[in-house]
Protein backbone atom coordinates (compact mmCIF):
# COMPACT_ATOMS: atom_id res chain seq x y z
CA UNK A 1 0.00 0.00 0.00
CA UNK A 2 1.69 3.37 -1.18
CA UNK A 3 2.47 5.88 1.89
CA UNK A 4 -0.12 8.40 0.81
CA UNK A 5 -3.45 6.02 1.13
CA UNK A 6 -3.76 6.49 4.69
CA UNK A 7 -3.74 10.37 4.10
CA UNK A 8 -7.62 11.02 4.52
CA UNK A 9 -8.63 13.97 2.56
CA UNK A 10 -5.02 15.43 1.55
CA UNK A 11 -5.35 14.83 -2.06
CA UNK A 12 -4.12 18.27 -3.00
CA UNK A 13 -1.24 18.14 -0.55
CA UNK A 14 -0.28 14.31 -1.69
CA UNK A 15 -0.28 16.11 -5.23
CA UNK A 16 2.07 19.10 -4.02
CA UNK A 17 4.65 16.53 -2.46
CA UNK A 18 4.54 13.53 -4.46
CA UNK A 19 5.78 16.00 -7.27
CA UNK A 20 8.63 17.24 -4.65
CA UNK A 21 9.68 13.59 -4.36
CA UNK A 22 9.78 13.31 -8.39
CA UNK A 23 11.67 16.27 -8.47
CA UNK A 24 9.13 19.09 -9.23
CA UNK A 25 9.37 22.42 -6.73
CA UNK A 26 11.69 20.22 -4.05
CA UNK A 27 12.78 22.71 -0.71
CA UNK A 28 15.19 21.84 1.40
CA UNK A 29 12.61 22.83 4.01
CA UNK A 30 8.85 22.40 4.29
CA UNK A 31 6.19 23.61 6.94
CA UNK A 32 2.76 21.02 7.39
CA UNK A 33 0.21 22.99 9.25
CA UNK A 34 -3.54 21.62 9.95
CA UNK A 35 -5.89 21.57 12.93
CA UNK A 36 -5.80 18.65 15.54
CA UNK A 37 -5.71 15.35 13.61
CA UNK A 38 -5.44 16.39 10.50
CA UNK A 39 -2.46 14.34 10.83
CA UNK A 40 0.43 16.35 10.19
CA UNK A 41 3.47 14.12 11.49
CA UNK A 42 1.88 11.47 9.49
CA UNK A 43 1.96 13.78 6.54
CA UNK A 44 5.80 14.91 6.95
CA UNK A 45 6.49 11.06 7.98
CA UNK A 46 4.48 9.64 4.69
CA UNK A 47 6.52 12.41 2.63
CA UNK A 48 10.02 11.27 4.76
CA UNK A 49 9.11 7.67 3.29
CA UNK A 50 8.72 8.62 -0.33
CA UNK A 51 11.87 10.31 -0.21
CA UNK A 52 13.66 7.64 0.99
CA UNK A 53 12.21 5.28 -1.31
CA UNK A 54 13.68 4.01 -4.88
CA UNK A 55 9.64 3.98 -5.93
CA UNK A 56 8.29 7.32 -4.38
CA UNK A 57 6.72 6.07 -1.67
CA UNK A 58 5.82 2.15 -2.40
CA UNK A 59 4.96 1.28 1.50
CA UNK A 60 6.52 -1.82 0.91
CA UNK A 61 10.39 -1.68 0.77
CA UNK A 62 12.99 -1.70 3.49
CA UNK A 63 13.07 2.12 3.12
CA UNK A 64 9.58 3.02 3.73
CA UNK A 65 8.94 0.21 6.08
CA UNK A 66 11.46 1.89 8.50
CA UNK A 67 10.87 5.32 8.19
CA UNK A 68 7.09 4.57 8.83
CA UNK A 69 7.91 3.08 11.79
CA UNK A 70 10.62 5.44 13.00
CA UNK A 71 13.76 3.45 12.76
CA UNK A 72 14.92 4.63 9.72
CA UNK A 73 18.77 5.09 9.85
CA UNK A 74 18.75 8.90 8.14
CA UNK A 75 15.25 9.76 9.14
CA UNK A 76 14.98 11.90 12.58
CA UNK A 77 11.74 12.99 14.33
CA UNK A 78 12.21 15.60 17.13
CA UNK A 79 8.82 15.37 19.11
CA UNK A 80 8.68 17.00 22.52
CA UNK A 81 6.12 16.91 25.83
CA UNK A 82 7.51 19.73 27.14
CA UNK A 83 5.78 23.43 26.25
CA UNK A 84 8.81 24.79 24.76
CA UNK A 85 11.67 23.22 22.59
CA UNK A 86 15.07 24.32 24.43
CA UNK A 87 18.10 25.19 22.23
CA UNK A 88 20.22 22.07 23.35
CA UNK A 89 17.39 20.04 21.61
CA UNK A 90 17.66 22.03 18.59
CA UNK A 91 21.55 22.10 18.27
CA UNK A 92 21.73 18.16 18.41
CA UNK A 93 19.22 17.76 15.53
CA UNK A 94 20.76 20.68 13.34
CA UNK A 95 24.30 18.41 14.67
CA UNK A 96 22.73 15.51 13.32
CA UNK A 97 21.27 17.70 10.26
CA UNK A 98 24.91 17.61 8.58
CA UNK A 99 26.31 14.81 8.52
CA UNK A 100 25.56 12.89 5.15
CA UNK A 101 23.26 10.54 4.82
CA UNK A 102 24.22 6.63 5.78
CA UNK A 103 22.20 5.61 2.81
CA UNK A 104 21.99 7.34 -0.61
CA UNK A 105 18.80 9.82 -0.22
CA UNK A 106 18.26 12.25 2.00
CA UNK A 107 18.95 13.04 5.88
CA UNK A 108 15.45 13.82 6.55
CA UNK A 109 14.85 16.17 10.09
CA UNK A 110 11.34 15.90 11.62
CA UNK A 111 10.21 18.64 14.14
CA UNK A 112 6.72 18.20 14.88
CA UNK A 113 5.92 20.63 17.42
CA UNK A 114 7.53 23.66 15.53
CA UNK A 115 5.30 25.97 17.30
CA UNK A 116 7.24 25.37 20.78
CA UNK A 117 10.30 26.70 19.41
CA UNK A 118 11.27 29.82 21.62
CA UNK A 119 13.39 32.89 19.67
CA UNK A 120 16.34 31.04 21.06
CA UNK A 121 15.76 27.74 19.88
CA UNK A 122 14.47 28.62 16.68
CA UNK A 123 17.41 31.07 16.30
CA UNK A 124 19.60 27.95 16.17
CA UNK A 125 17.75 26.14 13.49
CA UNK A 126 17.34 29.23 10.93
CA UNK A 127 21.30 29.39 10.47
CA UNK A 128 20.56 24.86 9.12
CA UNK A 129 17.64 26.19 7.42
CA UNK A 130 19.54 29.05 5.58
CA UNK A 131 22.41 27.05 4.39
CA UNK A 132 21.33 23.56 3.75
CA UNK A 133 23.79 20.65 3.23
CA UNK A 134 22.92 19.47 -0.27
CA UNK A 135 21.35 16.36 1.21
CA UNK A 136 19.08 17.80 4.05
CA UNK A 137 15.63 18.12 4.75
CA UNK A 138 13.78 19.89 7.71
CA UNK A 139 10.03 18.74 7.70
CA UNK A 140 8.43 21.38 10.28
CA UNK A 141 4.62 20.67 11.64
CA UNK A 142 2.49 23.69 13.34
CA UNK A 143 -1.05 23.95 14.12
CA UNK A 144 -1.38 27.22 11.71
CA UNK A 145 1.79 29.07 10.04
CA UNK A 146 1.47 32.37 12.45
CA UNK A 147 2.27 29.61 15.31
CA UNK A 148 6.08 29.47 14.23
CA UNK A 149 8.67 32.53 13.88
CA UNK A 150 8.03 34.34 10.99
CA UNK A 151 12.27 33.93 10.23
CA UNK A 152 11.66 30.50 10.33
CA UNK A 153 8.28 29.76 7.85
CA UNK A 154 9.80 32.57 5.93
CA UNK A 155 12.34 29.87 4.55
CA UNK A 156 9.86 26.98 4.71
CA UNK A 157 7.77 25.57 1.62
CA UNK A 158 4.49 25.42 3.20
CA UNK A 159 1.41 22.69 3.05
CA UNK A 160 -2.00 23.70 4.68
CA UNK A 161 -3.60 20.11 5.14
CA UNK A 162 -7.45 19.73 5.37
CA UNK A 163 -9.87 18.77 7.59
CA UNK A 164 -11.06 16.07 5.64
CA UNK A 165 -15.29 15.61 5.06
CA UNK A 166 -18.11 12.98 7.06
CA UNK A 167 -18.00 11.34 4.32
CA UNK A 168 -14.45 10.76 3.13
CA UNK A 169 -13.58 9.30 6.99
CA UNK A 170 -16.70 7.19 6.65
CA UNK A 171 -15.29 5.68 3.54
CA UNK A 172 -11.67 5.67 5.08
CA UNK A 173 -12.90 3.48 8.01
CA UNK A 174 -15.00 1.38 6.25
CA UNK A 175 -12.09 0.38 3.96
CA UNK A 176 -10.46 -0.71 7.27
CA UNK A 177 -13.06 -3.13 8.38
CA UNK A 178 -15.90 -0.96 10.28
CA UNK A 179 -19.36 -1.69 9.67
CA UNK A 180 -20.88 1.25 7.86
CA UNK A 181 -22.79 2.33 10.35
CA UNK A 182 -20.33 2.46 13.30
CA UNK A 183 -17.79 4.37 10.88
CA UNK A 184 -20.76 7.00 9.74
CA UNK A 185 -21.33 7.41 13.70
CA UNK A 186 -17.68 7.84 14.31
CA UNK A 187 -16.50 9.68 11.20
CA UNK A 188 -19.46 12.24 12.49
CA UNK A 189 -18.72 12.16 16.05
CA UNK A 190 -14.74 12.63 15.52
CA UNK A 191 -15.28 16.05 13.76
CA UNK A 192 -12.64 15.13 11.11
CA UNK A 193 -9.88 14.13 13.66
CA UNK A 194 -8.71 10.68 12.21
CA UNK A 195 -7.18 9.05 15.04
CA UNK A 196 -10.21 9.76 17.16
CA UNK A 197 -12.40 8.68 14.42
CA UNK A 198 -10.24 4.85 13.82
CA UNK A 199 -10.61 4.66 17.81
CA UNK A 200 -14.27 5.44 17.88
CA UNK A 201 -15.11 2.87 14.92
CA UNK A 202 -13.17 0.27 16.39
CA UNK A 203 -13.20 0.59 20.18
CA UNK A 204 -16.07 -0.01 22.60
CA UNK A 205 -14.55 1.44 25.26
CA UNK A 206 -13.99 5.06 23.15
CA UNK A 207 -17.65 4.76 22.08
CA UNK A 208 -18.55 4.46 26.10
CA UNK A 209 -16.75 6.93 27.31
CA UNK A 210 -17.68 9.96 24.21
CA UNK A 211 -21.20 8.51 25.32
CA UNK A 212 -20.51 9.61 28.60
CA UNK A 213 -19.27 12.54 28.03
CA UNK A 214 -21.85 14.08 25.77
CA UNK A 215 -24.61 12.75 27.70
CA UNK A 216 -23.76 14.81 30.90
CA UNK A 217 -25.02 17.94 28.93
CA UNK A 218 -28.78 16.89 29.03
CA UNK A 219 -27.91 15.59 32.79
CA UNK A 220 -27.11 18.72 34.71
CA UNK A 221 -30.58 19.40 36.82
CA UNK A 222 -28.59 20.30 40.62
CA UNK A 223 -25.31 21.04 41.89
CA UNK A 224 -24.83 17.47 43.00
CA UNK A 225 -25.08 16.55 39.25
CA UNK A 226 -22.56 19.28 38.27
CA UNK A 227 -20.17 18.01 40.89
CA UNK A 228 -20.64 13.89 39.61
CA UNK A 229 -20.41 15.26 35.66
CA UNK A 230 -16.82 17.07 36.65
CA UNK A 231 -15.31 13.98 38.52
CA UNK A 232 -16.38 11.64 35.95
CA UNK A 233 -15.49 14.20 33.15
CA UNK A 234 -11.72 13.77 34.58
CA UNK A 235 -12.22 10.02 35.27
CA UNK A 236 -13.60 9.04 31.76
CA UNK A 237 -10.73 11.60 29.97
CA UNK A 238 -7.89 10.41 32.30
CA UNK A 239 -9.00 6.51 31.59
CA UNK A 240 -8.46 6.80 27.42
CA UNK A 241 -5.21 9.03 28.60
CA UNK A 242 -4.11 6.37 30.97
CA UNK A 243 -4.80 3.34 28.15
CA UNK A 244 -2.31 4.71 25.62
CA UNK A 245 0.25 5.89 27.51
CA UNK A 246 -0.09 2.73 29.46
CA UNK A 247 1.32 0.46 26.69
CA UNK A 248 3.66 3.37 25.14
CA UNK A 249 5.55 3.49 29.04
CA UNK A 250 5.70 -0.39 28.89
CA UNK A 251 7.65 -0.37 25.04
CA UNK A 252 10.09 2.28 26.13
CA UNK A 253 10.83 0.65 29.47
CA UNK A 254 11.72 -2.84 27.15
CA UNK A 255 13.51 -0.59 25.04
CA UNK A 256 15.05 1.34 27.68
CA UNK A 257 16.13 -2.49 29.53
CA UNK A 258 17.25 -3.99 25.79
CA UNK A 259 19.64 -1.21 25.22
CA UNK A 260 21.25 -1.16 28.69
CA UNK A 261 21.40 -5.70 28.51
CA UNK A 262 19.10 -5.69 31.43
CA UNK A 263 17.31 -8.87 32.05
CA UNK A 264 15.42 -10.46 34.91
CA UNK A 265 17.16 -10.80 38.15
CA UNK A 266 20.58 -9.25 35.95
CA UNK A 267 23.17 -7.49 36.93
CA UNK A 268 21.91 -3.49 36.24
CA UNK A 269 25.01 -1.01 34.65
CA UNK A 270 25.64 1.85 36.78
CA UNK A 271 24.21 4.17 34.11
CA UNK A 272 21.18 2.48 34.49
CA UNK A 273 19.99 3.96 36.90
CA UNK A 274 20.26 7.58 36.02
CA UNK A 275 18.74 6.95 32.57
CA UNK A 276 15.25 4.76 33.65
CA UNK A 277 15.10 8.11 35.92
CA UNK A 278 15.01 10.17 33.15
CA UNK A 279 12.81 8.22 31.28
CA UNK A 280 9.80 8.16 34.19
CA UNK A 281 10.29 11.61 34.57
CA UNK A 282 9.47 12.20 30.63
CA UNK A 283 6.50 9.61 30.78
CA UNK A 284 5.56 11.42 33.28
CA UNK A 285 5.27 14.77 31.45
CA UNK A 286 3.93 12.70 28.57
CA UNK A 287 1.14 11.48 30.66
CA UNK A 288 0.27 14.86 31.74
CA UNK A 289 0.40 16.22 28.38
CA UNK A 290 -1.89 13.42 27.12
CA UNK A 291 -4.22 13.37 29.83
CA UNK A 292 -4.89 17.58 29.41
CA UNK A 293 -5.46 16.50 25.30
CA UNK A 294 -8.16 13.79 26.42
CA UNK A 295 -9.93 16.10 28.31
CA UNK A 296 -9.56 19.33 25.53
CA UNK A 297 -11.20 16.37 23.14
CA UNK A 298 -13.90 15.69 25.90
CA UNK A 299 -14.55 19.60 25.97
CA UNK A 300 -15.11 19.62 21.93
CA UNK A 301 -17.55 16.93 22.48
CA UNK A 302 -19.19 18.17 25.04
CA UNK A 303 -18.95 21.75 22.90
CA UNK A 304 -20.79 19.95 19.96
CA UNK A 305 -23.51 18.76 21.41
CA UNK A 306 -24.38 22.29 22.21
CA UNK A 307 -23.80 23.41 19.17
CA UNK A 308 -26.27 21.04 17.83
CA UNK A 309 -28.71 22.12 19.99
CA UNK A 310 -28.62 25.83 18.30
CA UNK A 311 -28.97 24.27 15.29
CA UNK A 312 -31.87 22.01 16.01
CA UNK A 313 -33.42 25.21 17.37
CA UNK A 314 -32.94 26.80 14.11
CA UNK A 315 -33.59 23.79 11.36
CA UNK A 316 -35.84 20.94 13.33
CA UNK A 317 -34.24 18.75 10.33
CA UNK A 318 -30.29 19.84 10.93
CA UNK A 319 -27.96 16.66 10.53
CA UNK A 320 -26.28 16.60 13.87
CA UNK A 321 -22.89 15.58 14.98
CA UNK A 322 -24.52 13.71 17.68
CA UNK A 323 -27.17 11.92 15.47
CA UNK A 324 -27.55 9.23 18.06
CA UNK A 325 -28.63 11.42 20.84
CA UNK A 326 -31.31 13.31 18.97
CA UNK A 327 -33.85 13.38 21.52
CA UNK A 328 -31.48 14.37 24.48
CA UNK A 329 -30.29 17.10 22.04
CA UNK A 330 -33.83 18.63 21.62
CA UNK A 331 -34.70 18.68 24.97
CA UNK A 332 -31.94 21.08 25.46
CA UNK A 333 -32.76 22.94 22.38
CA UNK A 334 -36.24 22.96 23.87
CA UNK A 335 -35.29 24.11 27.19
CA UNK A 336 -32.43 26.88 26.67
CA UNK A 337 -32.08 29.29 23.70
CA UNK A 338 -29.95 29.71 21.56
CA UNK A 339 -28.26 32.56 23.31
CA UNK A 340 -28.53 30.47 25.94
CA UNK A 341 -26.29 27.74 24.48
CA UNK A 342 -24.02 30.00 22.68
CA UNK A 343 -23.18 31.64 26.42
CA UNK A 344 -23.10 27.66 27.38
CA UNK A 345 -19.92 26.86 24.30
CA UNK A 346 -18.10 30.08 25.80
CA UNK A 347 -18.43 28.91 29.52
CA UNK A 348 -16.78 25.41 27.84
CA UNK A 349 -13.67 27.19 25.66
CA UNK A 350 -13.23 29.65 29.12
CA UNK A 351 -12.61 26.46 31.32
CA UNK A 352 -10.42 25.00 28.80
CA UNK A 353 -8.13 28.01 28.45
CA UNK A 354 -7.53 27.82 32.37
CA UNK A 355 -6.52 24.15 31.46
CA UNK A 356 -4.18 24.94 29.14
CA UNK A 357 -2.80 28.41 29.47
CA UNK A 358 -2.81 29.18 33.29
CA UNK A 359 -2.43 25.03 34.64
CA UNK A 360 -5.78 25.42 36.56
CA UNK A 361 -5.72 22.01 37.74
CA UNK A 362 -9.10 20.20 35.58
CA UNK A 363 -10.66 19.23 38.66
CA UNK A 364 -11.68 22.49 39.36
CA UNK A 365 -11.80 24.20 36.36
CA UNK A 366 -14.42 21.98 35.17
CA UNK A 367 -16.44 21.85 38.47
CA UNK A 368 -16.67 25.49 37.76
CA UNK A 369 -17.52 24.78 34.29
CA UNK A 370 -20.54 22.71 35.08
CA UNK A 371 -21.87 24.87 37.37
CA UNK A 372 -22.12 27.39 34.96
CA UNK A 373 -23.27 25.51 32.12
CA UNK A 374 -26.49 24.65 34.79
CA UNK A 375 -26.92 27.82 35.90
CA UNK A 376 -26.83 29.08 32.47
CA UNK A 377 -30.17 27.63 31.93
CA UNK A 378 -31.49 28.90 35.02
CA UNK A 379 -30.69 32.41 35.60
CA UNK A 380 -32.99 35.21 34.23
CA UNK A 381 -32.65 35.21 30.80
CA UNK A 382 -30.98 38.82 30.62
CA UNK A 383 -28.45 38.32 33.23
CA UNK A 384 -27.00 35.27 31.51
CA UNK A 385 -26.73 37.09 27.82
CA UNK A 386 -24.72 40.29 30.15
CA UNK A 387 -22.55 37.32 31.40
CA UNK A 388 -22.87 38.35 35.23
CA UNK A 389 -21.15 36.28 37.56
CA UNK A 390 -23.15 36.16 40.44
CA UNK A 391 -24.59 32.64 41.12
CA UNK A 392 -28.64 32.67 41.77
ZN1 LIG B 1 9.27 2.13 -0.79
Amino acid sequence: MSVWRPLVGQDAAVEVLSRAVAGQGMSHAWLFTGPPGSGRSNVAVAFAAALQCSEGGCGECPSCRTTLAGSHADVSVMRTEKLSLGVDDIRGLVRASALAPVGERWQIMIIEDADRLTDHSGNALLKAIEEPTPRTVWLLCAPTVEDVLVTIRSRCRQVTLATPTTAMVAEFLIAGGAEPSVAAYAARASQGHIGRAKALAHDEETRSRRREVVQMASRLRSLGDCMTAAASFVDATGEEADAITGAQDARDKAELDAAYGVVERGRRPREYAPALAALEKSNKLRAKRRRLDMIDRGLMDLVSVYRDAIALAFNPQAGLVNEELRPEVAEIAAAASPEVNVRRIDLIFAAREQMLEFNVPPALALEAMMVGLWEAGHRPRGEVERGLGEPA
